[in-house]
């Protein structure tokens, strides 16, 4: 136990420690690699993507460059470009919006649920019933954030309606489950399975990250899987023969030798970034940060429907972060910072409000729910190693800035 007073380093995210278990088998699995000369796709990355694909419940993998590539690469095979809109959210990391500007479609914004993270599904119908420029909606791209499903019930039902696509950005969602209900059937399913194609990154600070960039797209339809091989491959039908115009989105078989190493130990990851979420919430409680209303616990929207009794329900959120809403995010943040406690701001600016779409049309104030996130959360350390000591530190902390701060 730390004595009281003293002085810890607590980092947002500790990748060595992360890889210590495993390092051995991680320098392994690079040295085959090298060994191997097969050094653009082959064995490793076929073997990773049924690993993911299995591991998903999805039919194929289709391993690619990173998670913005894969993003790019299911619109493209989806038919996705100039003169058509993506419905999607305007609170979420860039590359949601940037894949669907990059095949030149417009994204349609559809704010979050209030007090949540995630598209609002009664906005999306409105503006799905009603929305002039209907007939140019050709898919909705819910984002999975933070590690917590969108509810696909919902998305599908309206997806299915109207006949569009639906593209999942799970790029922090992967092996979270949503319960998608079917009669009177709940099934947990996972991220990325439930709509046409579900997309991955692996970038290193995500749940599965690897020791650089990657992704994957997995999807249940072959055709659409055999669309997107050929996609990562300049569009090549045989060899030097282009039928379309695709890009070099591979994933490379260094970053696939590695994540397979790292899957293995990803339900634990869960577990463990499961537990510690647990913890900051019972902390929060107990030392008045919830009832002075200074700090909101992260949502758990299906924590109600996950059943003691039923395991399949366990991973409905992965904590991919742990993120609070907070009276005075700047101040505290600045410091936590200052007493070396990581923390992040995910996102401080909306995507309608970005400087690269300034031109495009969208209303500032269109938005309000993601403008409040933008403006109260923020992202505490959660990674699987932490330790409980450590998140005792990171509470009496908020603690001692609200205490000087005469709210508490
Ligand atoms: C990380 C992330 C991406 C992009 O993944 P990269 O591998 O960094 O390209 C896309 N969407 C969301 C929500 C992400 O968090």
């Amino acid at each position: 136990m730390k004595a009281q007073g003293e002085i810890m380093r607590v980092p947002l995210l500790d990748l060595q420690k992360n890889l210590a278990p495993m390092r051995d088998d991680i320098v392994a699995a690079v040295t085959g690699v090298i060994d191997s000369s097969r050094y653009i796709l082959g064995p490793r990355v076929e073997e990773f993507e049924q690993k993911v694909a299995a591991y998903s419940g999805a039919g194929f993998g289709v391993g690619v460059s990173s998670g913005t590539d894969a993003l790019l690469v299911a619109l493209m095979a989806l038919g996705i470009g100039p003169g058509d809109m993506v419905a999607t959210t305007p609170y979420s990391f860039f590359a949601t919006m940037g894949s669907i500007l990059r095949v030149g479609a417009r994204p349609c914004f559809i704010d979050i649920e209030p007090g949540g993270f995630n598209i609002d599904t009664v906005k999306l119908a409105e503006v799905l019933a009603d929305c002039a420029e209907r007939e140019r909606i050709k898919a909705i791209m819910p984002v999975h954030l933070y590690g917590q499903c969108a509810d696909m019930n919902a998305v599908m039902a309206l997806a299915g309606r109207y006949g569009i696509a639906v593209i999942e950005d799970a790029a922090q969602a992967i092996g979270a489950v949503c319960p998608v209900e079917s009669g009177d059937e709940v099934s947990w399913l996972r991220a990325g399975t439930m709509g046409d194609a579900g997309c991955f990154s692996f970038f290193p600070s995500k749940n599965l990250g690897g020791i650089g960039d990657g992704g994957m797209v997995v999807t249940d339809d072959d055709e659409l899987a055999r669309l997107m091989r050929q996609m990562r491959m300049h569009g090549e039908t045989s060899r030097y023969h282009h039928a379309f115009v695709g890009g070099n989105f591979r994933l490379d078989p260094v970053q696939a030798a590695v994540l397979s190493v790292k899957l293995d130990y990803l339900e634990s990851w869960h577990t463990a970034r499961r537990a510690n979420a647990d913890l900051y919430d019972r902390l929060f409680v107990e030392a008045g940060l919830v009832d002075a209303a200074l700090v909101v616990p992260p949502p758990r929207v299906y924590a109600h429907t996950a059943q003691k009794e039923d395991p399949a329900g366990v991973n409905n959120h992965i904590f991919n972060q742990y993120v609070i809403r907070v009276r005075n995010r700047d101040q505290l943040a600045r410091f936590l910072t200052e007493n070396e406690i990581g923390c992040a701001i995910y996102y401080p600016l909306t995507l309608p409000r970005q400087e690269c779409v300034a031109g495009l049309g969208y209303d500032d104030f269109s938005f309000p729910e993601a403008q409040r996130a933008a403006e109260e959360t923020l992202a505490l350390p959660i990674y699987p190693e932490l330790g409980n000591a450590a998140q005792q530190y990171v509470v009496e902390k908020i603690v001692a800035f609200y205490r000087d701060n005469g709210l508490l």
